[in-house]
């Protein structure tokens, strides 16, 4: 079932997450359901505070897909490829995180908005997995950026927090004042600006 994603600034987004005691079937079904609703909203991760629920849960699937929805693992770390995916992932912890690294983040709670975020460039998290058992987790890459970003959701925090004062008070104001502007003039104004990067890199002739 495909659930309702909460957006920026619904206030159950701020909630903190708590930790789940026994992975029970209505848990595995809600995990399900996060998975068919991220699918269904082409993202790569999806926390449980996102659709409503004040619980460490997130699930992730970060890999990329060919125009017949194959696995293209090309883009994918040696780490990454190593990791089965899609993650369900109950009460993460943080056991080792080393080097930085910056990746353009988007969310499905702060939708069309874009901004480049710096966190870890690699993670190592302990977690318990859809059937229950502890499992750990060790990876560079787009997964361990995604990682991060779904356990902020588990603490209430959103990646347009983790931006400039300056930036991160823009888009809160414009989304609060105008609403989220519309996804098709979005994606334009996006291609727009990156074309404007590239020309500004082109040598001058
Ligand atoms: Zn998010």
């Amino acid at each position: 079932m495909v659930l309702e994603i909460l957006t920026y600034p619904d206030p159950r987004l701020r909630r903190k997450g708590v930790e789940v005691e026994a992975v029970t079937p209505e848990l595995r079904q809600l995990a399900k359901d996060m998975l068919e609703t991220m699918y269904d909203s082409n993202g790569i991760g999806l926390a449980a505070p996102q659709v409503g629920q004040s619980i460490r849960l997130v699930v992730i699937d970060t890999r990329s897909r060919d125009e017949e929805g194959r696995v293209d693992e090309g883009t994918m770390t040696e780490l990454e490829r190593g990791v089965p995916q899609p993650l369900v992932i109950f009460n993460p912890k943080i056991l080792k995180a080393e080097g930085r690294t910056t990746y353009e983040e988007g969310c499905l709670s702060v939708p069309t908005f874009f901004e480049d975020v710096d966190r870890y460039d690699y993670v190592e998290v302990e977690f318990i997995d859809g059937s229950g058992a502890k499992a750990v987790l060790k990876t560079d890459g787009l997964l361990a950026v995604c990682v991060q970003h779904e356990m902020d959701h588990l603490d209430g925090k959103l990646f347009i927090d983790r931006l400039s004062t300056v930036k991160s008070s823009r888009i809160k104001k414009r989304i609060e004042k105008q609403g989220y502007p519309n996804p098709e003039e979005a994606r334009e104004e996006r291609a727009r600006r990156k074309t404007e990067r590239i020309k500004q890199e082109e040598p001058a002739g």
